[in-house]
């Protein structure tokens, strides 16, 4: 059984990103993957700019209680003629500053007096100027290869006035659920059957990362749906998921499966909820086995098949960061596999952030994931009294 380090380790260095790039509009970029750094042509912003609404003047021109003429007005988009010595420019937010000018005096600080403004209040050298090139300069490299888009990024990308991106293609995964006891949401649910609940966390968890998901819905526990249902998966995608049957049971054939297809080359980590997770490859195809239990499935999604599908996808910061939390609950179990239980933040009573344990860590019990807004990692054998600092890895660093 590997460590959840190891496997993680082991899953990485098999995770081969993606070649195949394309052009796409900026705006249809969110949670896509770079693939080129993109250098700035331009400055940004590209003139000295106002920061405020109010008057471009000369420092030394504003004594307090004197009176300027205004000489012009300019307003964003446009420019202006140099300063006059002893007179203002009305000027608005974003408006280049015109030459001669050294501050911006905000128009609160001055009383309209006809043609004229009176000072109210002495201003400095650079005052309100925003100056060329203080946020980038041309040929800085504004983004790097690898960058998973978010809107921030969207945003700097046009700032620099990126039209389109060059971007990895999106990463195509096809998932079934096996079970004979599953059956879909919206038909009855005889004895002994549940919902297929599964094909829903994983379309969602694949859906979160951009990529494109490729529905297989579920099959019975037989070797020969088994192996129809990989064969074709592995021909329609670049990577292939599946839920349950990976463990050890007479009714278990993934496994088996794929080794009569491919290869495994990665199987059980020692983690909790979790163990059954497998790797290995059909064809060109990645395959990943997450165990059944929903719980499980969610935790080994999350913590393993995430970050290899993001290097797959060409992601460079593929790693959740990890906080730093006290403990509001207190866990006495000492435990022989790395845990992963599902916890919820609190504001401490000294307005501490906290960590509050979901009373109920089944792997089964699937409330827990979302009663929790994060994991608590707990090392092997480690336990926890209220009041420790422990490892707390909030799901919104997973999703
Ligand atoms: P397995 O890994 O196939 O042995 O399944 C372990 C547990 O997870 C069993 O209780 C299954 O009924 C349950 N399970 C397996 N697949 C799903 C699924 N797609 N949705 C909900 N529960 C499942
Ligand atoms: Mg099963």
């Amino acid at each position: 059984m590997l460590t959840a380090d190891q496997l993680l380790a082991e899953l990485l260095i098999r995770a081969r990103a993606l070649t195949r790039t394309e052009h796409v509009a900026t705006e249809n970029c969110l949670g896509r993957i770079l693939a080129a750094d993109i250098t700035a042509h331009i400055t940004v912003p590209p003139l000295d700019n106002s920061a405020m609404d109010g008057y471009a003047v000369r420092a030394a021109d504003c004594i307090v209680d004197n009176s300027l003429p205004v000489s012009q007005r300019i307003a964003a988009g446009q420019v202006g003629v140099a300063l006059q010595a002893g007179t203002a420019a009305r000027i608005f937010t974003g408006a280049p500053i015109p030459a001669d000018a050294d501050a911006v005096i905000m128009q609160e600080n001055c009383i309209v007096e006809g043609d004229s403004i009176r000072i109210k209040q002495a201003v400095k050298t650079g005052e309100n100027i925003r100056r060329a090139g203080e946020d980038i300069n041309t040929g800085d490299t504004v983004l790097t290869a690898g960058t998973r888009m978010t809107a921030a990024h969207l945003g700097l990308a046009a700032s620099v006035g990126s039209a389109t991106l060059n971007v990895y293609r999106r990463l195509k995964i096809a998932s079934f659920s096996t079970g004979d006891e599953l059956v879909q949401p919206g038909s009855p649910l005889p004895a002994g059957k549940i919902y297929n609940s599964n094909r829903y966390t994983i379309a969602g968890l694949i859906a979160t990362l951009g990529c494109e998901w490729i529905d297989l819905g579920s099959i019975p526990d037989t070797l020969p749906a088994t192996l129809t249902a990989l064969k074709q998966a592995s021909e329609l995608a670049d990577v292939v998921i599946t839920s349950g049957g990976v463990s050890v049971g007479e009714e278990d054939h993934v496994k088996a499966a794929v080794a009569q297809l491919g290869q495994i080359d990665l199987w059980k980590v020692a983690m909790k909820p979790g163990k059954p997770l497998a790797y290995g490859r059909i064809n060109e195809a990645d395959f990943i086995g997450l165990p059944g239990n929903p719980v499980s499935a969610f935790a080994t999604f999350s913590l393993f098949a995430r970050p290899f599908i993001l290097k797959r996808m060409g992601a460079v910061d593929i790693l959740p960061t990890i906080y730093s939390l006290r403990a509001a609950s207190a866990w006495s179990k000492v435990g022989d596999r790395r845990e992963f239980l599902r916890a919820r933040t609190q504001i401490g009573a000294d307005g501490v952030l906290e960590a509050q344990l979901f009373p109920n860590q089944s792997s089964g019990v699937l409330t827990s994931s979302t009663w929790a807004n994060g994991f608590v990692d707990l090392e092997i054998g480690q336990t926890i009294a209220v009041g420790d600092m422990i490892r707390f890895i909030p799901f919104n660093e997973l999703h």
